[in-house]
């Protein structure tokens, strides 16, 4: 028999909050509150930053806090730990996830910490201990830290064998939200899919077989913007875990997409589709890239219902445009799939199904998140043609030999080309085409010209393509998604 990864979220919470004495804390938003960061929440320990600071006022609830657990809905798109880029192509990393997480507020400390969670995994899940590895911080000289033995000592004396109590430096074993803010060393939990045979190598090697389920951190310090590590008032405990690897590892899969918390968006999506249902291929063996497609097509609609669920709107902020990015990014791989056109806000119902309990604004936002997702698509698709004309003018005019630079991409956006292009149209048009186009530094570098008083000179290329022009190079050469999908995706992995 398996879990439902409503039972493993439910049992997580039970454990903590009834038998552990844990305070259940809902979710913030994935939208940052004012001090909670500047980018998406990309963590649990999000909303309590100002505790670890120890700047919480008085008469403010958090104040009482001393144990405490969730589930935090996380993104992880810009910023610090920004997944994007791997979303897909693993099975293991998401844009929107979901963080099971438990919280010490000056209240317990390591041992407790990892007495729980080696409790919850081989007495509640029922895991064997012969398939854990555990990581612990190997100590930082040029940062003057030291190697935390006290964890070491911990695992073992709870019985985890020697040879499976690894040290890892600063990159694994070292937490932080951010570039500054709370951080501390980290004692990671990874669970082998290879039974009881020896698997230490693959521990932080990015293998399938062994993953990383659980960070338990140990706040400690608070690094400020000289990168200076300053202790904190005191000492925490924080961990999280993400839902979607452990509720994989419960239904016995490699895979987080082979689980309840997605196989009924894929055959929603399957329903859209002319290609057959998802099959989990990767790499290589997923010769069209379709069973790619289908993960980041499921995964990327996640994070924009639940970001839209939670007020964001695809717009020129800096979370709006990443949101609208994801959901162009979301409709160039329903190319892919021969998926119909604007069917995307068909796939909100699977989603809001699958999360609708654990977080209730996403039913009770269906409506509105099914709107903006059409009228987002509706944009689209009614620039999306010429823009890609306009871009293929742009690569005839310019030395294919050089390297591209972000400023040559400013006349586009100021409709040298043909019509004005926004930066997300551009950023999906440029991947089209396999352009490397940095939307982040593109931003700053708009957002600099905006602000400089002087009005910027009009653009140098020919801003005049008469009318009859456009039509017959519309005509003929404007991909249509067919074509869009040959000489685009087929050369990459
Ligand atoms: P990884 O090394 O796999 O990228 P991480 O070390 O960046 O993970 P942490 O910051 O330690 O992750 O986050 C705590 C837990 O959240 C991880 O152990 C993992 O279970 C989960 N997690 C982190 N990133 C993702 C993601 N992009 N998608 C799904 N789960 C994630
Ligand atoms: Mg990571
Ligand atoms: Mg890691
Ligand atoms: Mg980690």
């Amino acid at each position: 028999s398996t879990w439902s990864s409503a039972e493993v979220r439910s049992t997580f919470l039970d454990y903590f909050c009834q038998k552990q004495d844990h305070l259940f804390v809902p979710s913030s938003s994935v939208i940052p509150k004012k001090g909670e960061g500047t980018y998406f929440t990309n963590a649990g320990m999000n909303q309590f930053k100002p505790i670890f600071l120890g700047s919480v006022d008085k008469n403010n609830p958090m104040a009482s806090y001393r144990r405490v657990a969730n589930s935090q809905k996380c993104v992880r798109v810009g910023g610090k730990h920004n997944d994007l880029e791997d979303v897909g192509k693993d099975l293991t990393h998401h844009t929107f996830f979901e963080m099971l997480g438990s919280w010490s507020f000056g209240d317990y400390f390591k041992k407790e910490a990892c007495r729980m969670a080696l409790e919850l995994l081989t007495k509640e899940y029922k895991l064997s201990l012969d398939r854990l590895y555990i990581t612990y911080f190997a100590g930082c000289e040029s940062a003057g830290l030291l190697p935390d033995n006290e964890t070491r000592e911990i695992w073992l004396e709870l019985g985890v064998p020697e040879s499976r109590v690894l040290p890892f430096g600063m990159k694994d074993n070292f937490w932080d939200m951010g570039d500054t803010g709370p951080c501390g060393p980290c004692t990671e939990i990874h669970l082998s899919h290879r039974g009881n045979s020896d698997c230490s190598h693959l521990v932080n090697a990015d293998s399938p077989e062994v993953v990383e389920i659980w960070n338990l951190v140990f706040m400690q310090y608070n690094r400020d913007i000289s990168q200076k590590l300053l202790p904190l008032p005191s000492q925490h405990v924080d961990t999280g875990m993400g839902l979607e690897r452990i509720v994989g590892v419960l239904q016995n899969t490699m895979s987080n997409y082979d689980t309840d918390l997605f196989m009924p968006l894929f055959n929603e999506i399957h329903k859209n589709s002319k290609y057959g249902p998802y099959r989990g291929r990767m790499g290589k063996a997923d010769k069209n890239n379709t069973d790619k497609a289908y993960r980041i097509i499921a995964d990327h609609i996640r994070m924009a219902t639940v970001c839209i669920a939670d007020g964001l709107l695809p717009d020129k902020s800096k979370l709006g445009h990443k949101l609208r990015s994801i959901i162009y990014r979301c409709i160039e791989q329903s190319f892919i799939l021969k998926m119909d056109k604007k069917r995307l806000s068909s796939l909100v119902d699977p989603v809001s199904d699958i999360l609708g309990d654990a977080y209730p604004e996403i039913p009770e936002n269906e409506s509105k998140i099914k709107q903006v997702l059409e009228s987002c698509e509706n944009g689209f698709w009614k620039r999306w043609g010429e823009s890609q004309f306009s871009f293929r003018k742009f690569l005839r005019d310019r030395d294919s030999n050089k390297e591209f630079q972000v400023h040559e991409f400013l006349p586009l956006l100021d409709g040298a080309y043909g019509r004005k292009i926004s930066i997300d149209m551009l950023e999906s048009v440029a991947r089209t085409f396999n352009v490397p186009l940095d939307s982040d530094q593109l931003h700053d570098l708009l957002a600099k010209r905006n602000a400089e008083v002087q009005p910027s000179p009009v653009p140098q290329s020919s801003n005049t393509i008469s009318a009859a022009l456009l039509q017959s190079l519309l005509s003929q050469n404007v991909p249509e998604t067919e074509d869009v999908y040959k000489y685009s995706y087929t050369s990459k992995d």
